[in-house]
């Protein structure tokens, strides 16, 4: 059983609630946070190699130690709360059901850090969520965690909670900030980066919710014993939403030493898949990581099993592997057509590119229209080659990620499931009425 420190006590009734949060050990990570230094905060952060859990796994501890102090400038904490990742839900449930992690984490980080007003930007559709936040926020005030001169320490902090309208791109950090400024969210050009012009130009951190909350038990068990938690360079816990056709969808929290098989098929996590259906693929990470073929997903390319971790699944690269991304862990079955699954992501980031750069807007327009005409029987054979040629152009050409996660899904499918393809093409009146995967199973 996995090692439990973010959800340890999510099941406890009230927990969302300071009185309760608070007898079950709640703020005393804090309470010791506050009488270290800023740098012994800094030091623990980095000595526990949490890597960033929003998706591109940077150390944070590196990240913060980029924060620039020019004199007299104030700095800024940035939650992002955007979470907009296709199958990716675990902040969600964080911010949900245990407010106070985030709020405590916040405290710690915005100390570290130097920021007396931090915020937390958070995704519009989470329409519930502010209130839970905000009300956990006015908790923490009237307890004396947050405010002035808190616990007497002479450090100030207020947090805002910041609803966004809605747009995929706004979980970029730019394009966060943009729209944390009250512009249209498009990203920036970088550099400069946050950390030396980030929020109204000021030095500002960007971190993912999880990312944050986990600073607590850093602080509370030390950066050391969060280190020896987990595996190589993926230490501490990950938390992971799995959804699809298993047997139980939901948040779980891991700690990267456990096989994908394992995860899947026992009890504890994934229960199997549904109906007792042969497990055709999976994209462990979010919608933008590349999608990875049973095979492939369960050992690696060296007959090694396959574990959840950010080495293990990226397995040498994109060729055989994938990444760990958000932790949104989609799996599909043997029923599931591939072709028609990633027309649907690229219609997704189709409808989100912000059309600043021409690859993006152009080409994710294009990427949809092909595919929808493969996955309708119109297709050639020669519009594989073309896909392949546009996401091609895509890739590493945009001024922000996005592009690369509109690209990648669609290489991958043509990589390892090229056959799928060409079978709607070789068949129209079949694709029509049919899809790959009930046609061949
Ligand atoms: Fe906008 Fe796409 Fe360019 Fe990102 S990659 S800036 S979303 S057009």
């Amino acid at each position: 059983m996995s090692k439990k420190l973010l959800l340890k006590d999510a099941h406890i009734e009230g927990i969302r609630y300071f009185e309760t949060y608070r007898k079950q050990g709640g703020y005393t990570a804090a309470e010791k946070a506050l009488k270290m230094t800023p740098d012994e905060i800094l030091e623990e952060v980095k000595v526990s190699g949490l890597r960033g859990r929003g998706g591109a796994g940077f150390p944070t501890g590196m990240k913060w130690s980029f924060l620039a102090k020019p004199e007299g400038v104030p700095r800024h904490l940035v939650v992002n709360a955007d979470e907009s990742e296709p199958g990716t839900f675990k902040d969600r449930y964080l911010m949900e059901f245990l407010p106070h992690l985030l709020i405590e984490g916040m405290l710690i980080s915005s100390y570290c850090l130097g920021s007396n007003v931090s915020y937390i930007y958070i995704r519009g559709e989470y329409s519930w969520i502010p209130d839970i936040l905000e009300e956990a926020i006015e908790e923490a005030k009237a307890a004396g965690f947050l405010g002035k001169n808190i616990l007497g320490t002479g450090f100030d902090l207020e947090i805002y909670v910041q609803r966004g309208g809605g747009a995929y791109i706004c979980g970029e950090e730019t394009a966060l900030l943009e729209s944390l400024e009250g512009k249209r969210g498009n990203p920036r050009l970088k550099p400069p980066f946050p950390a030396v012009k980030g929020l109204w130009e000021r030095p500002t951190v960007v971190n993912n919710v999880e990312s944050i909350a986990a600073i607590v038990p850093i602080i509370d068990i030390t950066g050391a014993e969060y280190a020896k938690i987990g595996v190589g360079r993926s230490t501490g816990t990950k938390l992971i939403s799995a959804c699809g056709n298993i047997n139980k969808p939901g948040v779980y929290e891991i700690d990267m030493t456990i096989t994908v098989e394992e995860f899947i098929y026992s009890e504890e996590y994934c229960g199997g898949i549904k109906d007792g259906k042969r497990l055709k693929a999976c994209i462990p990470g979010g919608s933008s990581v590349p999608i990875v073929p049973a095979n492939l997903l369960l050992k690696t390319v060296n007959g090694e099993p396959r574990y959840m971790n950010y080495e293990s699944l990226a397995d040498g690269g994109f060729a055989t592997g994938t990444m760990m991304g958000s932790g949104g862990f989609i799996v599909l079955d043997e029923d599931q057509c591939i072709v028609e699954h990633t027309m649907t992501l690229a219609r997704f980031y189709n409808h989100e590119s912000c059309g600043q750069c021409t690859p993006c807007r152009e080409g994710t327009g294009w990427m949809y229209k092909i595919l929808k005409k493969i996955e309708k029987g119109e297709g050639k054979m020669e519009d594989i080659d073309l896909l392949w040629d546009i996401q091609r152009k895509i890739e590493g050409n945009t001024i922000c990620p996005l592009g690369d996660a509109a690209a990648w899904p669609v290489a991958a499918a043509i990589r390892h499931f090229r056959d799928e393809f060409e079978w709607h093409i070789k068949n129209p009146e079949l694709s029509q009425t049919q899809n790959y995967g009930l046609a061949h199973y």
